[in-house]
């Protein structure tokens, strides 16, 4: 498992790990069996091009821990995507789950592959291929992917359908983000934006301030960051920053999200909007607001750009957005950082009720996915919060520190840490 220590996510996620055991002076054997992933799968998957010549692309499913539950988390569609990186995502999901109380577990899975320069046919038959190809490690029961950067709700469709096929039977709790006619959940688009939102609340509320009138910079414009934005909004916040992978966009007015929206779904990226003025993405991360939320991409904020930061609370709704000395040098500061496994947690939260919904087959409205989000999102930051003030630590550190003492009694009550 060396190999797996090559990638920056990997390394900051161990990182994290080790300080928040140190911390809580979790059990060394517990801590032995967390460092690694259960299982890492390497795929090598065949797809007929459009122009009639194969081409292999490397796929990837770890499966971390499932002492929760069974294994969970997104499926990445990048070029960029490592065994590595798919092993430490897969890790902050046992984390993640841990953290939001969930009967869940950790797992991830990626395709080396640019979808952009695919055909939507070469896309349905990478699909395919690679759920057919891990047909025996998925299931309801067994691990669950769900969409993450470069996959959607179309992807898990052909999941389902291939895998529903190859079992004999329609089995949609599969896989959770799916479209709302085949066994999807209402509210699950939105979600993780939404608990970004939520998680935005309650950090303004320590220190005794509103959502509505405080300054916020999205960056990522894609279905966490549009999401946070368009809620934030609809909560009064002043967006005055959002960017994409076309650039970045400033209006110290706040931006109109509702036309913003409109625009992108016309000319597919932000690039061009005319009520902004448009600035650079190191320039978006050094707004001066009260709220940054990067959801876009992994260690965005390093040890080169941090001392630009002037946010005041930083919302993690990517995951590995800020590398660990950043996140340390941004909280002596005083700027509050609420990492990943909390902040972006609104996403399998509701991949959770969707599955829920699917296993009993009764299905819920929008309005009791987002009260029920809503619930677990606040205690969970409570938690974190209680956590962090009690023993004066971060919120990166408390976070995973509640994570690991839920994972810690779980695991030597079921006898997995001698
Ligand atoms: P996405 O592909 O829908 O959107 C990504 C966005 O980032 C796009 O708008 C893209 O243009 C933008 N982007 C790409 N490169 C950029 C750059 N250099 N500068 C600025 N913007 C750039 O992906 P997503 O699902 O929104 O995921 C974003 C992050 O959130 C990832 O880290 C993912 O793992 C994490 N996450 C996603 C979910 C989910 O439910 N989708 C849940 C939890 C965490």
């Amino acid at each position: 498992m060396e190999g797996l220590m090559e990638g920056s996510l990997y390394r900051s996620m161990l990182e994290s790990l080790n300080n928040s055991a140190k911390v809580i002076k979790l059990n060394p054997n517990v801590y032995e069996r967390l460092k690694v992933p259960r299982r890492a799968l390497i795929l090598g998957v065949p797809v007929k091009m459009d122009d009639g010549r194969v081409h292999m692309f490397s796929g990837y499913r770890v499966q971390h821990n499932q002492t929760l539950g069974p294994f969970k988390g997104g499926l990445r569609y990048h070029p960029s995507v490592t065994l590595s990186e798919v092993a430490g995502l897969a890790a902050l999901m046992t984390f993640k789950n841990s953290l939001l109380g969930l009967p869940l577990g950790g797992g991830k899975g990626g395709i080396q592959v640019d979808p952009g320069k695919l055909s939507k046919n070469e896309l349905e038959h990478l699909t395919r291929r690679f759920t057919s190809e891990l047909n025996t490690f998925i299931g309801p029961d067994k691990d669950i992917p769900a969409p993450d950067v470069g996959t959607d709700s179309q992807t898990m469709a052909w999941m389902l359908d291939t895998y529903s096929l190859e079992m004999g039977y329609s089995n949609t709790g599969v896989v959770t983000g799916k479209p709302v006619e085949i066994g999807g959940s209402l509210g699950r688009d939105s979600a993780t934006g939404l608990g970004v939102v939520y998680i935005i609340e309650k950090a303004l509320a320590t220190m005794g301030r509103k959502l509505s009138g405080s300054t916020l910079a999205v960056q990522g414009f894609g279905k966490v960051g549009m999401h946070a934005a368009i809620e934030a909004y609809a909560l009064g916040a002043k967006v005055v920053g959002v960017s994409d992978v076309s650039g970045a966009l400033y209006n110290p007015n706040g931006i109109n999200i509702g036309d913003l929206v409109r625009y992108t779904k016309e000319n597919k990226f932000i690039k061009g909007f005319p009520e902004a003025e448009a600035i650079n993405n190191e320039e978006l991360l050094a707004l001066d607001v009260d709220i940054l939320a990067p959801c876009a991409l992994d260690g965005v904020i390093t040890e080169e750009n941090v001392e630009s930061i002037k946010a005041q609370i930083i919302v993690e709704g990517a995951n590995g957005p800020m590398t660990t000395a950043a996140s340390d040098y941004l909280n002596k500061r005083g700027c509050m950082v609420v990492p990943d496994i909390l902040a972006n947690g609104g996403g399998v939260v509701v991949s959770y009720f969707e599955w829920v919904q699917d296993i009993v087959w009764l299905f819920w409205s929008e309005e009791e996915v987002r009260s029920k989000l809503k619930t677990i999102m606040y205690r969970s930051f409570d938690k974190v919060w209680e956590f962090a003030s009690k023993n004066k630590q971060s919120m990166r550190v408390s976070a995973m520190a509640v994570s690991l003492q839920r994972l810690e009694k779980a695991m030597l009550l079921r006898g997995q840490a001698w």
